[in-house]
């Protein structure tokens, strides 16, 4: 597939890269030694390999008209459409910095297409504007490794929760490993490795694992729930940089309900020692669970704003316990993506793959909505089957990937690094 394109070196200040992509530049952080002119792969901002000038070169060559062809079809579909005039209000507010009032954010956050269609399309368009205009067309895709469904935590929402009757596996190092090396094949150069909370893998465990990993050349992303920091510090200091810990809901008697023994405070003390230690951090909530009052959402929005994310992370519920019902519409969700970007014209924000389960069409519309990353299942398909967080995940890697590559093409998207 090979999703992602060279760019090269054009200044460098300790750390801190410039990369150029046909003339857009994106920084990144790099850790290994580089100089001024050298062709490299960044993801998230990082950057992860080192190629050859021939290569790149050649490379490069093929994406160039493919590129300019991309970005002209983005411009195309990134028009600002019209609103009313009290949703047009509410957007001059945004862009001259004024604040909104919680009626403007309702206005917004609750726009459905039955009432208010035109507003709808007036906010989409939007943020798919402030989108291309701050991050121009760039979009990553990584590829996600679930690699054990064991959990020591009961979370009310979640479909490996301790207490679910499903069937459990483990993959093994060596599984874990041949996993990424298929999916590096495949082009990706992002890797998150997802599982529950499983003590099974220990510090020297995942050590080993994130250190072969690396060898690959590629961003590795933990999304391994509350572990000790010792051992995301080491994790830290043998190549993983980034981190998925969504701190769920911002509610927090809510918070306590649906995550039994444990304190929202701790796990936002977790995610800022996370951040401390350098790692690159993608936080959110889950949207539309029972039990949330109306104000909850925006809660979730400006606590994810207040803790700077690298990637915003937020989905819709989806229903794997009849106790907790799901009130996520898709429409809901769209406008959520639609309003961070609003909020934060910079923001990289992931389309989940739960959304993608509300229907075909919603990597789409969330692409359109102000999304610009996406993750896309690579787990060995034997054990992707019981990875069921939710209902409706599963599907084959093969078509998955085409199927995201054809749309990105059809969207106008390259798969330039979003930057730092
Ligand atoms: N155990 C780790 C990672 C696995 S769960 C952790 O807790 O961080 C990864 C994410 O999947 C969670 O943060 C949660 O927001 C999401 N998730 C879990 N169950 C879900 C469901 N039923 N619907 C939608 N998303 C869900």
């Amino acid at each position: 597939m090979c999703y992602a394109i060279p760019g090269k070196i054009v200044s460098i200040s300790g750390h801190k890269a410039v990369i150029d992509y046909f003339g857009e530049k994106k920084s990144a952080f790099a850790d290994c030694s580089i100089n001024i002119g050298d062709y490299v792969y960044a993801q998230g901002g990082v950057v992860v390999d080192k190629i050859r000038k021939v290569d790149a070169k050649k490379i490069l060559s093929f994406w160039k008209n493919k590129f300019l062809e991309l970005e002209q079809r983005d411009n195309e579909l990134a028009k600002k459409i019209k609103g009313s005039d009290s949703f047009e209000a509410i957007f001059s507010k945004i862009q001259n910095g004024k604040p909104l009032n919680r009626n403007d954010v309702n206005t917004i956050l609750h726009a459905n297409p039955y009432a208010n269609g035109k507003n709808v399309k007036a906010l989409r368009s939007f943020a798919n504007v402030l989108r291309k205009k701050k991050l121009k067309n760039s979009c990553c895709v990584h590829g996600i490794i679930e690699f054990s469904n064991y959990c020591r935590m009961n979370c009310a929402y979640c479909g490996i929760r301790s207490g679910a009757e499903i069937k459990r596996y483990r993959m093994s190092e060596h599984e874990i490993i041949l996993a990424a090396e298929g999916a590096v094949k495949l082009g990706f150069k992002a890797i998150v490795l997802q599982s529950g909370e499983d003590y099974f893998y220990t510090k020297e465990m995942l050590t080993r694992i994130v250190k072969k990993i690396k060898r690959m050349r590629v961003l590795i992303c933990l999304s391994l729930g509350e572990r000790d920091i010792k051992l995301y510090k080491a994790l830290y200091n043998v190549g993983a940089k980034a981190v998925l810990l969504r701190f769920e809901t911002s509610n927090k008697e809510l918070y306590k309900r649906i995550r039994p023994g444990k304190r929202l405070m701790d796990r936002i003390a977790l995610i800022k020692k996370l951040q401390k230690i350098g790692y690159l951090v993608s936080t959110g909530f889950l949207i539309g669970l029972t039990g949330e009052n109306k104000d909850d959402l925006i809660g979730n929005i400006m606590l994810s704003k207040k803790l700077k994310p690298d990637v915003y992370s937020f989905g819709p519920y989806i229903e794997t316990n009849p106790n907790i019902k799901c009130n996520a519409s898709l429409n809901t969700c769209l406008n959520t993506i639609s309003f961070v970007r609003v909020l934060d014209n910079n923001a990289k924000i992931l389309v989940t793959t739960a959304l993608e389960t509300l229907s075909p069409q919603a990597k789409k519309l969330g692409l359109l909505a102000g999304g610009n990353s996406l993750m896309i299942d690579v787990t060995p398909e034997k054990y992707a089957r019981f990875y069921s967080l939710y209902p409706g995940k599963f599907m084959e890697t093969e078509k998955k990937i085409k199927e995201t590559i054809s749309l990105l093409n059809s969207l106008g998207r390259a798969p330039i690094d979003l930057g730092r």
